[in-house]
């Protein structure tokens, strides 16, 4: 949907784009079903300029993220898991014969990823050691450019916050990516003691979870994984988890476990990916985190945190840690380590079209996927994949 003249273009139309439209009416007699349904409409979402800095993309595909259901009630386009196709430069990008785009490596025809921050000053203390996602006039998905949406046709972005796709990485498989592999390896990233011998803890297998511990196997920790019932134990070790316990509903069964002589042992670091956050005090006991552990929390949450044995985080020194996203350095990093590794997300293939979008979004919200939704648009191709068509769960399979 972009200009065809990309030395010309000075606006981009962005074709459509996709936003929540209130609850619809379910024709389900599942009294639960019908409190979730989520009614989806497609937009036109304008034309937006080509800045000097900026690229457009002719969207191949989008994630859909957690993230983006907090959005549902507000006038944003969807989706911040975006990979497409470069269609025009920004001028600086073009200026001495397209000099800053080649140093970008970048040009018309270019494989590229963008996910939840789109932009930073790139002059302040943060940006100038390669922490952007730090800068405090950061610009991200939600709060800025909220007519575009990466579930769409078109999306202009700051050409130093795209990410070239490995060759060996089809486009459906880097969107997810581009947020849930971005939080999930920049917070690995973030743990510079983290050692392959260390035990390590994945709290809940989902779009994060799932992709932890394949990170976390492949970086050859031993990987304990949490969840809460068996149904996802083979998926577990399919993915490389090494241990795998039950937790049961109000983590009965993990209570009792870790009472058992056959308990194997502590874990020195604990990924926490559950959807909402867990009964910390559960987790400090010793025999499931080891003294001087790390616990990194991944859910977004607007609840307070909890700890009743605050007392415990002293006399264990158990550390906290905070991590949002991976910083563009860590994101290119990822990219790599995921198509070397092949650590691709596992992934439901739907149309992007208003009936595939709400099919996602409203499943998403149920919980009902195994691990992530891609959006696939239905002209644009991925050059070096062009044969994926929308399909059931492809579960790592090309
Ligand atoms: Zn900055
Ligand atoms: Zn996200």
């Amino acid at each position: 949907m972009s200009s065809s003249s990309p030395t010309q273009a000075s606006l981009i139309q962005l074709g459509n784009s996709y936003r929540g439209a209130g609850k619809r009416e379910s024709s389900s007699s599942d009294a639960k079903q019908q409190q979730h349904r989520h009614a989806i409409k497609q937009v036109a979402a304008g034309e937006q300029r080509l800045d000097g800095w900026s690229v457009a993309i002719d969207v191949v595909a989008s994630g859909l993220c957690g993230t983006d259901l907090h959005y549902l009630g507000q006038d944003v386009g969807l989706g911040h898991e975006g990979v497409g196709v470069v269609s025009a430069l920004g001028s600086a990008l073009l200026q001495d014969d397209g000099a800053e785009a080649k140093k970008l490596g970048l040009k018309v025809g270019s494989r590229v990823g963008w996910g939840y921050v789109q932009g930073a000053c790139l002059a302040c203390l943060p940006c100038v050691q390669g922490v952007d996602t730090m800068c405090r006039t950061r610009k991200l998905y939600g709060v800025t450019n909220k007519h575009q949406g990466s579930i769409g046709d078109a999306y202009v972005v700051d050409a130093r916050f795209v990410h070239l796709i490995p060759d060996a990485l089809p486009l459906v498989y880097a969107a997810p990516l581009q947020c849930a592999g971005a939080t999930v390896f920049g917070a690995i990233h973030a743990c510079a003691d983290l050692k392959p011998w260390h035990r390590v803890g994945v709290l809940a297998i989902g779009g994060l979870g799932h992709l932890a511990i394949q990170y976390l196997s492949k970086m050859g920790c031993h990987v304990v994984v949490f969840s809460t019932s068996d149904s996802k134990r083979e998926e577990a070790f399919k993915l490389g988890a090494s241990e795998f316990v039950a937790t049961g509903r109000d983590n009965k069964e993990l209570k009792s476990a870790i009472k058992s002589a056959d308990w194997k042992g502590s874990v020195d670091y604990l990924f926490v990916a559950s959807s909402v956050q867990p009964d910390w005090d559960t987790y400090l006991h010793p025999r499931i985190l080891s003294s001087r552990a790390t616990v990194i929390p991944l859910s977004v949450s607007a609840d307070a945190l909890h700890i009743k044995g605050y007392q415990q985080l002293i006399s264990k020194e158990i550390r906290i840690q905070g991590s949002m996203v991976a910083s563009r350095p860590v994101h290119r990093i990822m990219l790599d380590f995921s198509a070397r590794t092949r650590s691709w997300p596992w992934i439901e293939l739907l149309p992007m079209s208003p009936e595939g979008v709400e099919e996602a979004v409203n499943r998403l919200d149920a919980g009902q996927v195994r691990y992530r939704f891609v959006l696939q648009h239905p002209t644009h191709k991925d050059p070096l994949f062009p044969d994926h068509v929308p399909g059931p769960a492809l579960q790592n399979k090309i």
